[in-house]
């Protein structure tokens, strides 16, 4: 069959294989995937999966892949989430149990990855060393240029701009849009679009690293005094909070290994600039002095990590739109988020998930692609620019910080914190993307139907 048209995705991680697979289901697509590093990659660090985005991946038949890979088994029952502990002190304290319709699975992010990768047709063609520096369009033709930082280049109709938080892309897109309107003479607005290329700050940096499981086996005998409980894979994973700070702890792998993100927020510095590397590895001392004066069984979670490393949290500037004549953003590229809703790949694959189905929808043809954008970029970009906000505020309730509420005084009141909680969350596993289908189809047939003639 031949192809309707060639889709090229930039950006081989989580966002742009799960477009590429979600594309490969019609076969009149002709799908490329460019990353820039030589083979697809992902940090070595946990992802958790709401039910609302396992519903997509199992509509995508990924289901039984992921599922044997999770010792957490899904499910569509309540079930308890996190239990939410105060441990900024000697002796902590459980002050709340999440309970979730459907469970938060866990995994190791390189296996997902690989189920993602395993899934690719043989007809999706992927490409490895080409980073996107820019892209120009020729609207007339339907037709995107690639232009790569080796000087190659290649034609497609529609560019995915999968490339994450630093993205070429989003770059490319926004300069073109400034440059439009300082064009017509709207110089605030040519201002304004310049200002959104770069993320920004959170005042978030995260300490991510993982844990042998058999190490803090091997700690705990030799410290039997201590009593510290082993993270287990059908144990209830534990969130331990203080001040600014709130540290995530769950196994992955069948239980081998155990992820820890301890999350420490400065507020007040949101929107400056990160003072150094994004990205560092750091020395375990860095890791124990964080959380000094934290209780016990925390910090001997903590002396067990290897290769610890810091991150400076950063999140994209929210837009109006994602797309630029028949190129469009999905994944971190559009809305990179503080991680405190466990979501941006979530987010990532529901963008990939709605995209594919209009791109594959019989109605679009190399004429409309624009108009098929637009409304993928209308129904997600409020989707996902309230996930981010989300993020954000659930960020500041697992630092303990509840208007009206003094967390060091008011233990008896802590569970608030947790109500707060749940309402701000709870859309992950109490509602689906759906409804965002439905609508989003609609309203392409609705474009496409002929103008009665008055
Ligand atoms: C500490 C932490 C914990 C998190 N926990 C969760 C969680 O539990 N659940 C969840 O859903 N999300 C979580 N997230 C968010 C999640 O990691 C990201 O939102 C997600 O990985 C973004 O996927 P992406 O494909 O859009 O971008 P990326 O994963 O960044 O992939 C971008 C790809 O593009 C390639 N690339 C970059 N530039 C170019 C170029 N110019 N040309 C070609 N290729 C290029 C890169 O090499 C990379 O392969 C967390 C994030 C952090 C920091």
């Amino acid at each position: 069959m031949p192809a309707k048209f060639h889709v090229a995705i930039c950006g081989g991680g989580i966002g742009g294989l799960a477009a590429a697979v979600a594309l490969s289901r019609f076969p009149d697509i002709e799908v490329s995937v460019f990353e820039a590093a030589k083979e697809f990659t992902e940090v070595g660090a946990g992802i958790g999966v709401w039910p609302r985005v396992w519903k997509l991946l199992a509509y995508l038949g990924l289901d039984d892949d992921l599922a044997s890979i999770s010792a957490t088994k899904p499910t569509q029952d309540e079930v308890d989430t996190f239990i939410f502990r105060k441990a900024d002190q000697p002796e902590g304290l459980d002050f709340y149990k999440l309970r979730s319709r459907g469970t938060l699975l866990r995994y190791h992010r390189p296996d997902v990855l690989q189920v993602l990768i395993d899934n690719l047709p043989a007809h999706c063609k992927t490409y490895f060393n080409r980073r996107l520096q820019t892209y120009t369009q020729d609207r007339a033709k339907g037709t995107v240029q690639l232009v790569f930082s080796d000087g190659s280049t290649e034609t497609c109709n529609v560019l995915i701009g999968s490339d994450g938080i630093k993205s070429s892309v989003r770059r490319t897109m926004l300069t073109n849009k400034s440059e439009e309107a300082a064009s017509k003479g709207k110089l605030e607005d040519a201002e304004r679009f310049m200002q959104l290329i770069e993320p920004t700050w959170t005042g978030i940096v995260a300490y991510r690293a993982l844990i042998p499981t058999q190490r803090l086996q091997d700690y705990k005998d030799a410290h039997p005094e201590m009593n510290i409980r082993i993270p287990q894979t059908n144990s209830t994973p534990i969130m331990y909070m203080g001040q600014h700070i709130n540290v995530v702890v769950y196994p992955i792998s069948s239980g081998k290994l155990i992820n820890i993100g301890a999350f420490h927020a400065k507020p007040e510095l949101a929107g400056t600039n990160f003072p150094g590397p994004w990205v560092e590895t750091i020395p375990n001392d860095e890791l124990l002095a964080a959380h000094d004066g934290w209780e016990p069984e925390l910090q001997a979670i903590l002396r067990c990590a290897y290769t610890p490393s810091r991150w400076a949290v950063h999140m994209a500037q929210p837009l109006e739109s994602w797309v630029d004549g028949n190129v469009a953003l999905l994944g971190d590229s559009a809305h990179a988020m503080s991680p405190q809703q466990a979501s941006g790949a979530g987010q990532a694959i529901e963008d990939a998930y709605l995209l594919a189905t209009l791109l594959g929808h019989r109605l679009t043809r190399i004429e409309n692609i624009n108009q098929v954008l637009n409304i993928y970029s209308d129904v997600r970009v409020p989707v996902a620019t309230e996930v981010q906000h989300r993020s954000l505020v659930n960020g500041s309730y697992f630092g303990l910080q509840l208007e009206g509420l003094d967390s060091t005084r008011e233990h008896d009141r802590l569970h608030e914190i947790g109500d707060a909680v749940v309402e701000n969350w709870n859309w992950a596993w109490a509602t689906t993307l759906d409804p965002s289908i439905s609508e989003a189809v609609k309203r392409l047939e609705a474009s496409q139907r002929p103008r009665a003639h008055l």
